[in-house]
């Protein structure tokens, strides 16, 4: 018996980007999918509020454009990015020294040249290690040997030095953790991507990106403001109660509180403070993070709104990053900032805006992955896993768990001799 493939009733848990691209991937093929989405939005970890027209990220984040689900997935040109320059501002005791590649952009060669941070053997072992990735596939890289970050920066030989005033305060604003424990898979594969690609966010801020994934989305329905309580072979039960008939589901987040008896185990997160700032500051040169290198400072990393959107206004919209744990209340969070903006970058006229404490902002996984096989996403018979936590958390991992669930989801359907098991009106 032929059953219409717009007849299944498929189910996704979750409008984060996982989310959306599986319904993507599923409207492709012909299905038209279902998102049950908690809050009111799409997006889950990538969004964006507007105050004043000035678009404000929930917690700082970058689309790295060398990121393959990004080509495969996402309008770029639609997207107006701006890009970061490569390189990056360091920042001791009042001192600022600017770094970059003057390979991809000239203007760096001077100030990199002057620079105090590293040593020559240093610049030279990044030139090294950039050429070594280049030619380092992402399977190489996801099947290599892991270790922590940290033990990969020193087996490479850079210097302490290097490592505390470039590596640590960089990649602890990336990984969201001051040790460099994150996997050293993750670092290669990162590193990788700032190198074949530039740092960007769009015009109207990084909620950009789920937005367009759902501006295209033409036979997707959204059922918003509704939240799972389980999900188990045939139903979903809603928290109001509700149960809904479903033939198969994608659980789009993390899934150990839906499922009941999951083999996988509890899900550590890494979290951190994006605050907000109006402040009167001069344009800069460049367009670069600002990375606080002081053991003492709490502030992780700065970047001028303005001068990344080439905005022209004196008054600055500054975004600063806290990665370090802390025990502040909001309060002395922002006086503690803000001192520091005073004491570091000598910015006296400074108006608190607004502030994000992002408890749940990136899974801390070992044995990170970029590729598993699409049966691989199966939980039970009916219910397949997507979500950043299944592979890696970045925006590629989140898009990568998504297209791999609904594969399986595709290839399950595709694959089976008795195509009406699966369908609701014959359950
Ligand atoms: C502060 C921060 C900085 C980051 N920086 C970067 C970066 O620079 N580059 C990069 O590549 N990545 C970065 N990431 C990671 C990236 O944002 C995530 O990997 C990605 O967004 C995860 O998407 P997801 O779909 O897997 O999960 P989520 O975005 O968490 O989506 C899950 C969705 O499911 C919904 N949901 C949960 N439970 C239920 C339920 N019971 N019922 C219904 N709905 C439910 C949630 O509301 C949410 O919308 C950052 C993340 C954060 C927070």
């Amino acid at each position: 018996m032929g059953v219409l493939k717009s007849k299944y009733k498929i189910h996704i848990v979750g409008a984060g980007v996982s989310g959306l691209i599986a319904a993507t991937v599923l409207e492709q093929k012909g299905y038209h999918p279902i998102i049950i989405e908690s809050t009111d939005r799409v997006g889950g970890r990538v969004k964006t509020d507007v105050l004043n027209q000035i678009p404000l990220d929930h917690g700082f984040q970058v689309l790295l454009t060398g990121y393959p689900m990004v080509k495969k997935y996402l309008d770029l040109k639609e997207l107006q990015l701006f890009y970061f320059d490569p390189g990056a501002s360091i920042v001791t005791d009042k001192k600022k020294m600017t770094i970059g590649d003057p390979l991809r952009k000239f203007t760096f060669v001077i100030p990199t040249l002057l620079s105090k941070i590293g040593s020559l053997g240093d610049k030279i072992k990044i030139v090294k290690l950039q050429k070594k990735l280049r030619k380092k596939t992402i399977e190489e890289i996801f099947d290599s040997e892991e270790t922590t970050t940290m033990e990969y920066l020193k087996s490479c030989g850079f210097s302490e030095e290097m490592i505390k005033l470039f590596f640590l305060p960089f990649f602890s604003g990336i990984f969201l953790e001051n040790e460099l424990s994150t996997s050293s898979r993750m670092f290669e594969f990162i590193y990788k991507m700032f190198g074949e690609g530039y740092a960007a966010i769009p015009k109207d801020g990084i909620g950009a990106i789920p937005n367009q994934l759902k501006a295209k989305l033409k036979n997707t329905e959204f059922i918003f403001n509704t939240e799972v309580a389980q999900v188990a072979d045939g139903h979903i039960s809603l928290k109001n109660g509700e149960t809904m008939k479903s033939d198969l589901t994608i659980i789009a987040t993390d899934a150990n509180a839906l499922v009941s008896n999951l083999r996988g185990q509890e899900i550590l997160w890494k979290g951190c403070d994006t605050l907000y700032f109006e402040v009167e500051k001069q344009d800069s040169r460049f367009k670069v993070i600002e990375l606080f290198a002081n053991e003492e400072a709490i502030i992780n990393s700065v970047f001028s709104l303005n001068d990344l959107f080439e905005w022209n206004n004196p008054n600055h919209i500054l975004s600063v990053t806290v990665v370090k744990k802390h025990k502040l209340t909001t309060d002395d969070l922002i006086k503690k900032v803000t001192q520091e903006l005073n004491m570091y970058l000598e910015l006296t006229k400074v108006k608190f805006l607004r502030n994000y404490s992002i408890k749940m902002a990136l899974p801390d996984i070992r044995n990170v992955q970029n590729m598993i096989s699409p049966e691989e996403t199966r939980l039970t018979s009916r219910v397949f896993l997507a979500g950043d936590t299944l592979l890696n958390g970045s925006l590629n991992g989140a898009m990568q768990s998504g297209e791999l669930a609904a594969m399986g989801v595709i290839n399950l359907l595709e694959e089976s001799q008795d195509l009406a098991q699966f369908t609701s009106e014959y359950i």
